[in-house]
């Protein structure tokens, strides 16, 4: 989805026109004539901020002529607690996201592709088997670009290389870019769900399991998607259940209140009792989430889910983007916006350095792009996993902490709407 966007993003810059652009795929072209009957288990949740990006290289408009369903609200509760928040259209502009299945990104941006074939080459079916880097002060035995050779046995060279190949990047790996990771205890489990009753379905929900987040994000009127955090076991468990027990599981997740204790129960009502008093007409009312009648024809999946981060997202002539460069939990829905906010800020820079005439795989603006964007995208990984960490336990003082932090948001719409713009939560 990156490098796609990526490719797409340079080839309809006018300052980048004359410069010939290729994309490598492993993989085969990913061709969409119609859209399939049945959705894909693989969906993500696009901010707005993705969507403007992919209205401006020409995808957006694909990808809303093939499917894709925008939400208005999201409800995030504790199963822990009764603490909730909710975000609303009342308190934001436009649509807060939209669910949109990964095939149809990359058919979209296919399609595109092809209309840029002028200045925009692709090879699918081209690994890349090995990379030589270039010195930055060139030493008389080195070469001066970058050199790429495919499984084929080609060699091509590029003045820059954009290493958009996802969390296992070989372009980092073998730049020996030092990178902090981690596999966190999770694996997220994902499927289509078929709801008891069609409804207008634009409300993205969220739970926070002491064993992980589940997430329920609109498709259709009467489905839609499963994103599943949870223990490895229980993940593996959930696999092998068979679909009216799968079921049962996934609507006692979002319904039992077999988490919650007396304790934290008293403590949380006197605190929403007291804020209530302070601002009455505050907070937004509790919503319940569709039950879930049955799963879509396609087979349930399971992901084990880590996060990473390249301390480096450049070198001479070399930049790093997508997850190539940073992997985070899906519990915000932020892996692939920021993916495309890297592609937003490369593209600019890289579009002023050919308007000045500059060499585009020169360090001076590849280091902007990387203050730029890890200025940007370390917090969003640090707020991420902090949730992710906070909502691990259900250990009464953590729950008493998260519980008030939650309610006291909901209640006050400009803490919320900060949230949002700062596109946690992918709004
Ligand atoms: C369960 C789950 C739910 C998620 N939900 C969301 C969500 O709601 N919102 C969101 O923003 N993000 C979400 N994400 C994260 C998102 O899926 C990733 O951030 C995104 O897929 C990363 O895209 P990418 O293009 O950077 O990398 P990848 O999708 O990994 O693509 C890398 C590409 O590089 C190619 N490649 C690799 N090596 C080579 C090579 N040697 N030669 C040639 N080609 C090569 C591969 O074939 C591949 O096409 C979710 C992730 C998971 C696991």
């Amino acid at each position: 989805m990156v490098g796609s966007a990526m490719a797409c993003s340079l080839g309809m810059d006018p300052n980048l026109e004359n410069k010939k652009i290729l994309l490598l795929e492993a993989g085969h072209k990913k061709v969409m004539d119609s859209v399939p009957d049945t959705f894909s288990t693989r969906v993500s949740s696009i901010s707005p901020g993705s969507a403007t990006l992919l209205a401006g290289v020409g995808a957006w408009e694909n990808i809303t002529n093939m499917r894709c369903k925008p939400y208005k609200k999201m409800q995030v509760w504790d199963a822990c607690s009764d603490a909730l928040i909710i975000f609303d259209k009342d308190n934001l502009e436009d649509e807060m996201a939209y669910i949109v299945e990964n095939d149809v990104i990359v058919a979209a941006l296919t399609k595109q592709l092809n209309s840029l074939s002028d200045n925009v080459q692709v090879k699918y079916r081209s690994k890349v088997v090995k990379y030589t880097w270039p010195m930055p002060h060139q030493a008389a035995d080195s070469i001066p670009w970058v050199q790429v050779t495919l499984a084929s046995g080609e060699t091509l060279q590029t003045k820059l290389l954009i290493g958009a190949d996802g969390q296992n990047s070989m372009v980092r790996r073998e730049l020996g870019i030092p990178t902090v990771k981690w596999n966190y205890d999770q694996s997220a489990v994902v499927a289509v769900l078929r709801l008891s009753e069609p409804t207008e379905n634009n409300v993205a929900w969220q739970r926070f399991l002491p064993t992980g987040p589940i997430a329920m994000l609109p498709l259709s009127d009467s489905e839609s998607s499963l994103v599943w955090s949870t223990s490895h076991r229980l993940a593996e468990e959930l696999l092998q259940l068979d679909e009216e027990s799968f079921v049962d599981a996934v609507n006692s997740a979002f319904w039992s209140n077999e988490n919650q204790s007396d304790l934290v129960e008293t403590a949380g009502s006197m605190f929403r009792t007291a804020l209530s008093a302070l601002m009455p007409s505050a907070g937004s009312p509790r919503q319940l989430p569709p039950s879930v009648a049955a799963i879509g024809p396609k087979t349930r999946v399971m992901f084990p889910l880590g996060m990473g981060h390249a301390s480096e997202y450049i070198r001479h002539r070399v930049a790093l983007i997508g997850d190539a460069a940073h992997r985070v939990h899906p519990l915000a829905g932020q892996g692939v916006n920021l993916g495309f906010g890297d592609v937003a800020c490369l593209t600019h820079l890289l579009s002023q350095a050919a308007f000045n005439g500059k060499d585009l795989g020169a360090m001076q603006h590849l280091l902007e792009y990387e203050t730029e964007r890890q200025r940007h995208n370390l917090p969003m990984m640090a707020a991420i996993d902090l949730m992710k960490r906070l909502y691990s336990t259900d250990a009464a003082p953590m729950v008493l902490l998260r519980t008030f932090g939650l309610q006291a948001t909901n209640m006050l719409p400009t803490l919320k709407v900060s949230f949002c713009s700062c596109e946690l939560l992918s709004v």
